[in-house]
């Protein structure tokens, strides 16, 4: 059995699947039936006080208070840009800043959330790589970020993506609580096809481990050969492409997904050649897949610039007329630093100035 997460004084409840809450239930003296009546509560009806859960009787309720809290972090910035993206900068417990954006776009609104504080991958392109790995997300804190923006807009948020700060597969075990409520239909009731995890190809288990839960899984290549990959992105060395790969297609066969997304960041003179292009149809060709190209969200102090939108749509042109689906992908947020990780370290930068 997982083990429970406690803060100092009581358990946050938001991250315990109905199964956990049982069990930690029965070792505060309430039953099942406290459990059944509690959970809608707390994933359904979005309840922020033990007191309106006026089905419970006035004795489990004043357990409920005085052992446990359904808390969320408190935000302490947030941002919209012009396009409607908004950013929230959450400061946890333990005063560690943690990021989660709100893309609404023309048929869904999606969700980007983070699952560590800081990253040990150290991607050279992205700026939560340069803060160092903190430590885990907890379940709660992971499934609190969906339940911030669903305070804020109830009813809107349609698509989930694990494409925040940290890499999720690390923090299997908390991920995989994450995702058992937000499938549950008694908890969050999302379709399997509207959440996507992202990895930058951690293959030991944890891509086969992920198939259970058949959602939709997503790949940071962002090269086509192994010596690109493995100059922007350290896990290469590791984790070769060949493994990945392999790991992508047995992902398809035991997941009963319809493919995988491979990300691949467009950097300009880096991997945005027609060779690299050429290339990457050569990898993907035996996969069933859609490419992401996604233009680059420069950030202060980074040592990479963009492609240009023409490089981006003829890199897109040479996939497509081999026979891989692509899209360019439009930069969402620029003007909040909307990208993984940009605020926190403007925030962390900010702490360690003051
Ligand atoms: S891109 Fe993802 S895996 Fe790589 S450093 Fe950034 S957060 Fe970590």
């Amino acid at each position: 059995m997982r083990k429970i997460e406690r803060s100092a004084s009581r358990v946050n409840l938001l991250g315990l699947t109905f199964d956990q809450l049982k069990s930690e239930f029965s070792q505060a003296g309430l039953t099942p039936l406290d459990a059944k009546r509690v959970f809608p509560w707390i994933h359904m009806k979005l309840a922020k006080s033990f007191d309106v859960m006026t089905d419970a009787p006035l004795r489990v309720r004043k357990i409920l208070k005085e052992n446990y809290s359904i808390d969320r972090p408190e935000c302490a910035v947030l941002q919209k840009s012009s396009d409607g993206t908004q950013k929230a900068l959450l400061k946890l417990e333990d005063e560690n800043f943690i990021e989660t954006v709100l893309i609404p776009e023309e048929k869904r609104t999606t969700v980007c959330v983070s699952s560590q504080i800081g990253c040990a991958m150290g991607c050279k392109f992205c700026r939560t790589g340069t803060q160092k790995f903190t430590r885990n997300l907890t379940a709660a804190e992971i499934i609190s970020q969906v339940f911030f923006w669903k305070d804020l807009f109830p009813k809107t948020i349609t698509n989930i993506v694990f494409m925040g700060m940290g890499e999720p597969l690390l923090n299997f075990e908390n991920l995989s609580n994450a995702l058992t409520l937000l499938l549950s239909e008694k908890a969050h009731n999302f379709s399997r096809h509207k959440i996507t995890v992202s990895t930058s190809g951690i293959v030991e288990n944890a891509i086969a481990d992920l198939a259970k839960f058949g959602v939709k899984l997503a790949i940071s290549l962002h090269a086509s050969d192994d010596e690109k990959r493995s100059s922007i992105m350290p896990v290469n060395r590791k984790y070769p492409m060949e493994n990945v790969l392999r790991a992508a297609k047995e992902y398809l066969q035991n997941s009963n997904t319809s493919h995988i997304t491979f990300e691949y960041l467009l950097l300009r003179g880096a991997n945005d050649s027609d060779e690299d292009a050429i290339q990457l149809v050569k990898l993907l060709r035996s996969i069933k897949c859609r490419v992401n190209l996604i233009l680059f969200n420069n950030w202060p102090g980074s040592s990479f610039s963009g492609s240009d939108r023409n490089k981006a749509n003829n890199f897109s042109r040479l996939l497509l007329s081999r026979g891989i689906r692509a899209v360019v992908r439009k930069s969402r947020g620029e003007d909040i630093l909307a990208a993984c990780g940009q605020l926190s370290t403007e925030q962390n930068r900010f702490n360690s100035r003051a």
